[in-house]
């Protein structure tokens, strides 16, 4: 059956001597592995169109039970003007490609998370300033969308409202991140939770389960400390639910690149 969908593209493997495996987010059928067939021959127009975030639209040979499937034929989207070029925006795209990829199984058809990952990387494409908060947001969403929303007005252990507590003037307290929800600073003394909490950052946290785009994220202002920490819950919630032990490959490159 030959299908048409449009796709992002997760990952490209070299195959054999003039072809590559690529790994694409379908919207038609979610994740799935095509094979490319003479991609890495020079004149190949399908070299260009078939790198790591592009937005494509490609004809597909399907059979179903296959693990990899035929790319016929594939039309480049929408060419990225920034994403690829700079190295924020770029380790902020990469970061959003590898986590759908580690947090999705082959022919789950999601078209919410589909549109979240391209809505998310046509904003860090055009943003004004390399995004910061774009990240946050996509992070948040994509645990919502997998069904692992994290349950942020109440303490998930004695039901109060723990920002009462947090954001007490004379009594500044932190509470903690848990896998399901948060602890309040009285809760969070028993040593359960996760990474450390202010007020400010459970705020930050609750408005990027309720936004509805990235561009929205970006008018968050955050203390430095704020950052760490909302960097931090993130992470362990994804490290928890999608990546176990997995360290994400694009921060070890970025990371490194960044310090030289
Ligand atoms: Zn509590």
């Amino acid at each position: 059956m030959i299908v048409k969908t449009d796709a992002v593209v997760l990952k490209v493997q070299k195959y054999l001597e003039s072809s590559a495996i690529i790994t694409l987010y379908t919207r038609g059928f979610g994740k799935m592995s095509v094979i490319a067939k003479g991609a890495r021959r020079r004149q190949s127009t399908l070299a260009s169109a078939l790198g790591a975030m592009n937005h494509i639209g490609v004809l597909v040979y399907k059979k179903d039970g296959r693990e990899l499937q035929t790319l016929s034929q594939v039309d480049l989207q929408n060419p990225w003007r920034l994403l690829a070029a700079e190295m924020d925006r770029m380790a902020a795209g990469m970061t959003m490609v590898e986590l759908v990829n580690v947090a999705t199984h082959a022919d789950e058809r999601h078209e919410a998370l589909y549109d979240l990952l391209l809505s998310s990387l046509e904003y860090v494409d055009i943003a004004t300033n390399p995004p910061k908060n774009a990240l946050y947001y996509f992070e948040m969403q994509l645990l919502d969308r997998l069904g692992f929303k994290p349950a942020l007005s109440r303490c998930v252990k004695c039901s109060m409202d723990p920002l009462e507590r947090m954001t007490e003037r004379s009594l500044p307290m932190r509470g903690s991140i848990l896998h399901d929800g948060i602890l309040c600073p009285p809760c969070a003394t028993q040593g359960i939770g996760g990474p450390e909490l202010s007020g400010e950052s459970l705020q930050v946290l609750r408005r990027l389960q309720d936004l509805r785009t990235p561009e929205s994220a970006e008018r968050i202002v955050l203390s430095a400390v704020a950052h760490a920490e909302v960097t931090s819950a993130l992470r362990w919630l994804l490290r928890h639910h999608v990546l176990g032990s997995k360290v994400l490959k694009t921060e070890t490159v970025f990371s490194s690149l960044s310090k030289q």
